[in-house]
């Protein structure tokens, strides 16, 4: 029996921890219980385990004599939605919803886990170890701007770890195909704050005051043209204002607006622009009176595969999938918090076709996905796990 073929005896089992996972979705560095779950399947399988990493995370080893470590990650967080769907395993939290595929992760590593510690028993692992992280808060950063897999480098998860693996199921990709690109994958983002103040006066006389709200307009429109006029058009970058607030009444100058947004970019050089072009920007309303602050606030960083890992990766699926289920994905600008993971080590992202009939968007009221991509996402991270453990030796 090869890998999937194994993975696919404990199908039904992947699914009941994924549906129980997704009846009790926590949030950000809430993650008790899923956590003690996840701990609960590490010791039952002899794993040396740590637990309360980066408050509610995870660490379980699975030692193997000398040799490579590689480590497999999956994120474990919900988010703050409520859910909208039909099916019998629904969200018993109201207001928290397993909406971006996170529960499938803590099961297909469960599975993963599973099958490599079944062929330690059976002797034909590869020697080295492998590190299983049940990562807290992929979503959001806590108060002091550090996301759950920030804090587990902070805490010294990634020593020693020579290679670092995460799967993300793709609710929209083509079920059962798993897809592979090294280089940039996921966008790099950080959020920003930009506070302008006016001077209230009465709407008639505008000449008395100073329109923080006309110039919050003008700022905005300046600091988009950045994208187009500040980057290379070879080079990707966004500037999203998602909020604007300001203003008392319909015939009150508006002395004082915030607005809120996010930059996205693959480059340091693209980042930097874009923060400078944003600084620039709304720094030039001080000629007209204003006073402005801009406060960059959480930083993750893009998400850049390393192409001989990710190579290795891509040849171990051939031995669970046919070529033809094996395909590139372009960059998204999407983040992910796993960069902070390939950052320290060389690292390799990869998605998880799962998409249904009719395909679900991550962190919508509906998102849903194919379950019967579980046993195929389990037997890629152990697939990739043993190739790593037997190349990097
Ligand atoms: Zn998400
Ligand atoms: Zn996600």
């Amino acid at each position: 029996m090869n890998l999937l073929e194994r993975s696919e005896l404990m199908a039904k089992d992947l699914v009941e921890i994924r549906r129980d996972l997704h009846q009790h979705p926590e949030l950000s560095f809430q993650e008790a219980r899923t956590a003690s779950i996840a701990a609960r399947e590490m010791k039952t399988l002899g794993l040396k385990i740590k637990t309360g990493v980066a408050k509610t995370g995870i660490v379980a080893d699975l030692e193997n004599g000398k040799g490579p470590t590689i480590c497999l990650r999956a994120d474990m967080d919900a988010l703050p939605i409520e859910e909208d769907n039909e099916h019998d395993f629904i969200s018993q939290n109201p207001g928290v919803m397993h909406a971006c595929g996170h529960d499938g992760h803590v099961a297909t590593l469960i599975g993963a886990a599973r099958l490599l510690t079944e062929d330690k028993h059976s002797g034909s692992l590869p020697k080295g170890s492998v590190r299983f992280i049940f990562q807290p808060s992929e979503e959001c950063a806590d108060e002091h701007g550090l996301s759950g897999a920030m804090r587990m480098v902070q805490e010294g998860v990634m020593e020693n770890v020579d290679a670092v693996v995460g799967l993300h199921i793709g609710g929209a990709l083509p079920s059962g195909k798993l897809f592979f690109s090294s280089g940039p994958i996921m966008a790099g983002a950080q959020e920003v704050t930009v506070k302008i103040t006016g001077k209230s006066s009465h709407a008639a006389l505008p000449n008395s005051g100073i329109d923080a709200l006309v110039l919050a307009a003008q700022g905005i429109v300046t600091a988009q043209q950045g994208v187009s006029r500040q980057l290379s058009p070879m080079d990707s970058g966004v500037l999203t204002f998602g909020t604007i607030r300001g203003g008392t009444a319909s015939n009150v100058l508006a002395d004082t607006v915030i607005l809120e947004g996010t930059i996205r970019f693959f480059s340091e050089e693209v980042h930097r622009k874009l923060k400078n072009h944003i600084s620039s920007s709304f720094h030039m309303l001080e000629t007209l009176g204003a006073k402005i602050s801009i406060k960059f606030g959480s930083h993750y960083l893009p998400v850049i595969n390393n192409t001989e890992i990710t190579d290795r990766l891509r040849i171990a699926s051939t031995e669970i999938l046919e070529e033809a289920d094996i395909l590139p994905l372009s960059p998204m600008m999407f983040a992910e918090d796993f960069s902070f993971f390939s950052s320290e080590v060389p690292g390799s992202f990869f998605w998880l076709g799962a998409a249904l009939p009719q395909p679900r968007m991550h962190h919508s009221t509906n998102f849903d996905f194919d379950e019967t991509c579980l046993p195929i996402g389990a037997a890629s991270l152990a697939s990739g796990a043993i190739e790593l453990l037997r190349e990097l030796r």
